[in-house]
């Protein structure tokens, strides 16, 4: 009987070997190429198919079309909305955690540069051109010119692979970086790319990250378009906590960078109108006085005044909106006209969404939905349904397992990302697919964007926070700017704990926290349960923060 079995298990080895050869040869035939396009901060308010209040100014007639003829993700969101962490999710198929990179000094060397090096061993040629931002050389692909860190607006230097060693190998350029980075990517095309091969190109542009810089032809683009505004510019609501707002609103003139006068410390005013008499410089901000901990409300005349902020902050944004998407249409034109189009998987994505003015706030890193989703549309009609929509939730851990096996590979376990592949092509969640996704916002109060630090779940229907109001020390980097106890304030030690709750299907906006309502107790518990998991199974739990674990421990039943 015994021996019977073992016969059974080699024949059955040998089946599924030859099965996996005849896979491999079937999928080397088809392997389709791959563009991945990443923006940074393109927030999906500012493109037209995501239909929020700016869709009416059409911020993006080529992405659209891209997008209407393919999936779009209506529930795609970043795990740490902020550039190095999200986009070391990308690479790796990672957590913060796991990847090692939970702010802005994270970096990622060649050996973990996971999804280029996978995609190379199921024999693509790689490159990526534009943004990088994980400090290491990305010498896993086999051709980059990147930005330097974050890179200019203008005249960008950046490193190209070559002769000279990173990262003495600048190359010098003039012009606006969209339109810079086209030019490299379709310069790639036409000089190094292997028609032997499918390719891999990460395509990422600057645009629009702030502070905004447009190129000089967009400077008339809306200029007499009035912006529509959202309503929580000027009323916050029930919106926040104690942890945002303080105890009787005492925080609110301290806590998130706003559009209006209300945050002294760093407000968008402070950008635009850098000669006003009202605004505070940032010396100013860090002599606040006490009795200015005071509740913040709107009078007529800073209404007018965060409308004229608010105009001129969208049309900034939009003009390099703009010009990320006419500069798509250049790209699309080319692979039409090289008759590719159809054999490549276009993937469009930002690398985390942004605030522009919801609840007066601007910047990212919340965990609020305007922060934390991403745009993501796929196009390729030889398997994805043109027209398609859906609402399964994925992040950014999940892209490098679906590329890789949409590429013909297997998601490999060192992983923590889900290929959504099946969605893409049947337009179904498969069995047991993950109906909740987390987050985690490491930085407490950095940059005087004063965003304290928190972490939560989000489901399709909604969402819990928990701020925790510490700092963590970044052993990367002990000289981080967040990990400094203080800006010369007290409240920078810690800020106020807090547990927020939106019912996202009654209060898309999250204009109520409705933690304290009884009628959410047993969602609440169970939102706290799938946290736990979810904190348990990526590595996520605050084990190596004694001071953070306490914290949590304290206020959990809160
Ligand atoms: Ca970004």
């Amino acid at each position: 009987m015994k021996l019977k079995f073992t016969y059974f298990v080699v024949f059955v080895f040998l089946l599924s070997a030859c099965n996996s050869k005849k896979q491999a040869d079937d999928t080397s035939e088809k392997q389709p190429n791959i563009i991945f396009i990443m923006s940074d901060d393109h927030t999906t308010q500012g493109l037209g198919v995501y239909g929020s209040r700016l869709a009416s100014l059409d911020p993006t007639p080529n992405l659209d079309m891209i997008a209407n003829e393919g999936m779009i993700f209506e529930n795609c969101f970043v795990s740490n909305s902020i550039c190095t962490p999200s986009r070391a999710a990308i690479i790796t198929g990672q957590n913060s955690q796991l990847n090692g990179v939970l702010d802005l000094d994270g970096r990622i060397e060649a050996a973990r540069q996971y999804l280029p090096i996978e995609m190379k061993k199921l024999g693509y040629q790689t490159a990526i051109v534009g943004k990088w931002h994980l400090k290491e050389e990305p010498a896993a692909f086999d051709y980059y010119k990147v930005l330097p860190g974050q890179g200019s607006y203008f005249d960008p230097e950046f490193r190209e692979r070559g002769e000279k060693p990173w990262p003495k190998n600048v190359v010098q350029t003039q012009g606006h970086s969209s339109d810079k980075i086209t030019d490299i990517t379709l310069e790639w095309f036409k000089k190094e790319r292997d028609p032997n091969k499918p390719f891999f190109l990460m395509h990422h542009y600057k645009a629009p990250h702030d502070d905004f810089e447009n190129a000089p032809r967009y400077e008339d683009y809306l200029a007499d378009t009035f912006i529509p505004e959202p309503e929580s510019l000027y009323e916050m609501g029930n919106h926040g906590s104690v942890a945002t707002r303080g105890k009787n609103d005492s925080l609110t003139r301290i806590i998130g960078s706003s559009v209006s006068h209300r945050n002294l410390i760093r407000n968008q005013a402070m950008n635009i109108y850098v000669d006003s008499t009202i605004h505070r410089s940032y010396r100013e901000a860090d002599s606040i006085r006490p009795e200015e901990y005071v509740k913040w409300t709107m009078d007529e005349e800073e209404k007018k005044y965060a409308s004229q902020v608010y105009q001129d902050y969208l049309k900034k944004y939009l003009r390099c909106v703009k010009g990320v998407d006419d500069n798509i249409k250049r790209l699309i034109d080319y692979l039409k006209e090289e008759d590719l189009l159809d054999d490549t998987i276009i993937v469009y994505t930002g690398d985390q969404g942004f605030m522009l003015g919801e609840h007066d706030y601007i910047d990212k890193r919340w965990m609020y939905d305007e922060s934390m989703r991403m745009p993501f549309f796929v196009r390729y009609p030889k398997k994805i349904k043109a027209g398609s929509r859906t609402d399964a939730i994925i992040n950014n851990t999940d892209f490098a397992p679906t590329l890789i096996e949409m590429a013909g590979g297997n998601v490999p376990d060192y992983m923590q990302g889900n290929s959504f592949k099946t969605i893409l092509e049947t337009g179904e969640e498969p069995e047991g697919w993950q109906q909740s996704t987390y987050y985690r916002y490491w930085m407490h109060l950095a940059h005087r964007h004063q965003n304290p630090a928190h972490f939560g779940v989000r489901t399709k229907d909604h969402k819990l926070i928990f701020f925790y109001g510490k700092y963590y020390v970044d052993t990367t980097d002990p000289n981080a700017d967040w990990d400094k106890n203080n800006w010369g304030n007290d409240f920078t030690n810690s800020t106020p704990v807090a547990w927020e709750f939106y019912d996202l299907k009654k209060d898309p906006k999250e204009m109520n926290n409705a933690y304290n309502d009884p009628a959410y107790a047993d969602v609440i518990a169970d939102l706290k349960k799938e946290l736990i998991r979810l904190r348990d199974d990526l590595n996520e739990t605050d084990e190596k923060y004694p001071h953070i674990q306490k914290v949590i421990d304290e206020h959990w039943n809160d």
